[in-house]
């Protein structure tokens, strides 16, 4: 089977036996737990347009090892078309959605894992790159959602991780048995982790010779012996086990992170991707980093073009959409966030072959576009808020407007122009809510400022890569000054 129907995945997702906990209790049953389902509903929507004829030529690729036809989640980018399409596919995605999709890190995972491994063995003379393959292999084959874990909870940040106070602050070897290896520690803010059928786990910074127990990166199943996951809170998260669907702002759609914890976890040999070498760590680090960027460029843009439209609407709604004032807002929200895309598209269509023949988006590009992704979503969130006016939070509820009595008063003092229903006006302020304050901002806020790298480590990658000794000799050579 190349291509899960969305049915198939979430009965595949039943089959695992995770461990949960949720606000301190553990879960029974993750996939129908109503604070958790919103988010599988986002990973179906990955499953979902694949097999929708209209969406096939970005939703789905040829894989490189097998010619068959493969969720473009689980391909290798072949080409710059490819990293174009990629971007184009999670814009998509988060129109349909208004949510983080969750399904972007694995595959940027196993694009940065593919050529570091293959530079890796190559240079070192290792076979981790033979059995990546055998890995990639079976999740085109059975279409699986992929957890990229990169992110340690890192402890104190001044200190690399072999001199941390406690070592499982960075995941790192125990033991080094004939079979395998025993792994331990955590990783945080894992998204979509509850909804994958196996996890890539990769280390999170350049390491030195000191640090090589945590030079480490593995495939594991989702549900190993000895992992389990703790996850994480959302502002307005319980508003998904009230009863009705319009305080919740985006009933059906929503993102989830959480801590991931390796309790001792046995990993055979097989599944090892990289063990003690460290002088490779900081190459996967930047190469995931610089997929990962590329990506905002698609996603948060497609989350912003709902936004702009929720916005546009609750203009008409209140009787205001023709104030220049207002139109020019949303002339603003649109020109921020075309400027993510083209970032985006950009640093694809820069895109170069790398040793494995897989492709590499231009870094600096990238880095770009994520720095700017840091920014421009609250800009846009702040513009919204402006057009959206004081009621999006200061809304009385759901069950006011339904009431008996008070529910008429609600109507009544509610309503923006007389012809649309005070309900609509509501439904569209709740969703603005949802995505500038509620749970989809975790996606669409806060992720744009640290997922994929706080704003300073894009800087020291653009310092790197923004070439300013070249552009001295372009103004000496212009400016009539001797090149040295
Ligand atoms: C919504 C969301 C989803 C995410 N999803 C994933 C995921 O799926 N997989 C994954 O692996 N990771 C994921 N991440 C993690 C993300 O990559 C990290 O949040 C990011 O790398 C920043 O790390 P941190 O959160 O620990 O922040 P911190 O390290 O605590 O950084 C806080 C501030 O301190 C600064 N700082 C930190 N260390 C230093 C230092 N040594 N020197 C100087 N300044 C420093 C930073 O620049 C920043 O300004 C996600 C994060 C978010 C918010």
């Amino acid at each position: 089977m190349a291509l899960k129907t969305a049915q198939q995945y979430e009965d595949s997702l039943r089959k695992l036996k995770l461990k949960v906990y949720l606000q301190g209790e553990l879960v029974d049953n993750p996939v129908d737990h109503p604070i958790i389902k919103p988010s599988m509903n986002s990973v179906k929507m990955t499953y979902e347009l694949a097999q929708d004829p209209q969406y096939e030529d970005l939703m789905t690729a040829t894989s490189h090892l097998s010619g068959e036809k493969v969720n473009r989640f689980c391909h290798l980018h072949q080409s710059s078309e490819d990293l174009v399409k990629k971007v184009k596919m999670q814009r998509l995605l988060g129109q349909k959605t208004a949510a983080c999709f969750q399904r972007c890190v694995g595959m940027d995972a196993i694009n940065a894992v593919d050529s570091v491994t293959f530079e890796m063995d190559n240079k070192l003379g290792t076979t981790y790159h033979k059995r990546f393959i055998k890995f990639l292999t079976m999740m085109q084959e059975e279409d699986l959602t992929v957890d990229g874990a990169m992110t340690d909870p890192k402890g104190d940040r001044g200190l690399p991780p072999s001199k941390q106070e406690d070592a499982d602050l960075f995941v790192h070897v125990v033991e080094r048995r004939q079979d395998g290896i025993v792994v331990s520690g955590a990783k945080a803010h894992q998204t979509g982790a509850i909804n994958s059928h196996w996890i890539l786990v990769m280390p999170t910074i350049a390491m030195g010779r000191e640090d090589a127990d945590y030079a480490v990166s593995f495939v594991a199943p989702a549900d190993a012996e000895g992992i389990f996951y703790i996850y994480g809170r959302q502002s307005c998260d319980t508003r998904k086990l009230e009863e009705g669907d319009i305080d919740v702002g985006n009933k059906q759609f929503g993102g989830h992170e959480a801590l991931m914890v390796f309790d001792n976890v046995f990993i055979p040999w097989e599944n090892v991707l990289m063990c003690g070498e460290y002088e490779f760590s900081g190459l996967l680090v930047e190469r995931f980093a610089g997929y990962h960027r590329q990506s905002y460029g698609g996603c948060k843009v497609g989350v912003g073009d709902v936004l702009i439209g929720a916005a546009a609407l609750a203009a008409d709604y209140n009787g205001a959409a023709k104030a220049s004032h207002l139109k020019d807002k949303l002339i603003e929200m649109v020109h921020l966030n075309e400027t993510l895309y083209a970032c985006g598209i950009a640093c694809s269509a820069e895109g170069h072959k790398t040793a494995s023949g897989t492709y590499l988006i231009d870094l600096l590009l990238a880095n770009v576009c994520k720095q700017n992704v840091t920014r421009f979503p609250y800009e846009i969130a702040r513009l919204a808020e402006d057009i959206a006016g004081g009621l999006m939070v200061t809304m009385p509820s759901e069950k006011d407007l339904r009431h008996p009595e008070i529910g008429k008063v609600v109507e009544k003092y509610f309503r923006g122009v007389a012809s649309v229903p005070t309900e609509y006006r509501m439904r569209i302020l709740r969703l603005i809510e949802n995505i500038t304050l509620g749970t989809a901002a975790v996606g669409y806020r806060t992720e744009s400022m640290h997922g994929a790298g706080s704003p300073q480590a894009q800087r020291i990658m653009i310092a790197r890569q923004g070439n300013i000794e070249q552009k001295k000799e372009l103004a000496k050579a212009i400016a009539g000054i001797p090149a040295q």
